[in-house]
């Protein structure tokens, strides 16, 4: 059956098999253009994911390449809304226009200002290499050693120190608490994390954590727990090529060594809402009782 299974997400790279049923991935909520880093237009993402057969999709271009110039920046996101909106009605499938935001330094800093939230239908948020604190400071305290650790995991030396951990950790627990945010993108790839607290933190907010179909930076074991506790997950392709808007072949690949209840993953067989946030000190307690 195994290997039947693994033919079924080769030929249909949208769909997730959880215990022998196909489940279809319902939307691809993070997708990029030509207005960050992606290589196609709104359009083209829209159209290419009413190809792929998905019933919805996001355009989630970096905030990071938006213009400096306040005024220009909100023309431009009004008018990228409304090409969002054209293009859907056009493809028929319905789109949205949101934004993916970075954690910028240690204090629970985003680069989006609260004025410009409302611009966006949602907010993703992670960690990018390119993006540098706003303190200056903590350029050498956060950002170079993570760099330096970061390269040391691409030639092979996959160890980060337990101190940077935290500090990250705290990091993006400080943004999930501060800000208003919807999906957590691709945690811990970039700036390792100890997924397992920012899970509660986002247990607590509300907030969907991704399984990126470019990598999944925690082991089965982290997911596994990480559902049992309660959090919520969103797959998503983070395509920067129309060709692969609603891709998800690693994910599904990743899941078929996972044991965990399907409902934990908000968008099968379902459009994508954001979790209701719990309180905190609830799910530390089922935890605590859990492990006891
Ligand atoms: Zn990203
Ligand atoms: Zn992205």
């Amino acid at each position: 059956m195994k290997a039947v299974i693994i033919l079924l997400l080769i030929d249909h790279d949208k769909c997730v098999c959880y215990n022998k049923n196909i489940m279809k991935v319902y939307g691809d909520y993070h997708t990029h253009t030509v207005d960050s880093d992606g290589v196609n237009t709104i359009d083209e993402n829209i159209a290419a994911a009413k190809k792929r057969g998905l019933s919805e999709v996001g355009i989630t271009d970096h905030a990071h390449y938006r213009v400096r110039n306040k005024k220009k920046r909100i023309e431009n996101a009004l008018m990228n809304k409304a090409q969002v909106q054209r293009s859907a009605q056009n493809a028929g499938i319905k789109a949205f226009y949101g934004v993916e935001c970075n954690v910028v330094g240690m204090d629970g800093d985003i680069d989006i200002a609260g004025d410009e939230r409302k611009l966006y239908d949602y907010l993703v948020c992670g960690i990018h290499m390119s993006v540098q604190p706003k303190k200056f400071w903590q350029f050498f305290t956060y950002y170079i050693p993570n760099m330096f650790w970061f390269v040391m995991r691409q030639i092979g030396i996959n160890w980060t120190p337990k101190g940077l951990i935290r500090k990250n950790t705290k990091a993006v627990i400080n943004v999930i608490e501060k800000n208003n945010i919807d999906i957590l993108s691709h945690p811990g790839r970039y700036f390792r994390v100890d997924v397992i607290e920012v899970a509660k933190a986002c247990i607590a907010r509300g907030t969907a954590m991704e399984l990126n179909n470019k990598k999944i930076s925690f082991r089965p074991v982290d997911f596994e727990r990480m559902a049992a506790m309660g959090a919520k997950f969103v797959i998503n392709s983070d395509a920067h090529k129309a060709e692969n808007v609603g891709r998800m072949d690693r994910v599904g690949a990743f899941l078929q060594l996972c044991d965990y209840d399907p409902e934990c993953i908000l968008n099968l067989d379902r459009p994508f809402v954001r979790p209701k946030a719990k309180l905190l000190d609830q799910i530390v307690k089922a935890v605590h009782e859990k492990n006891s």
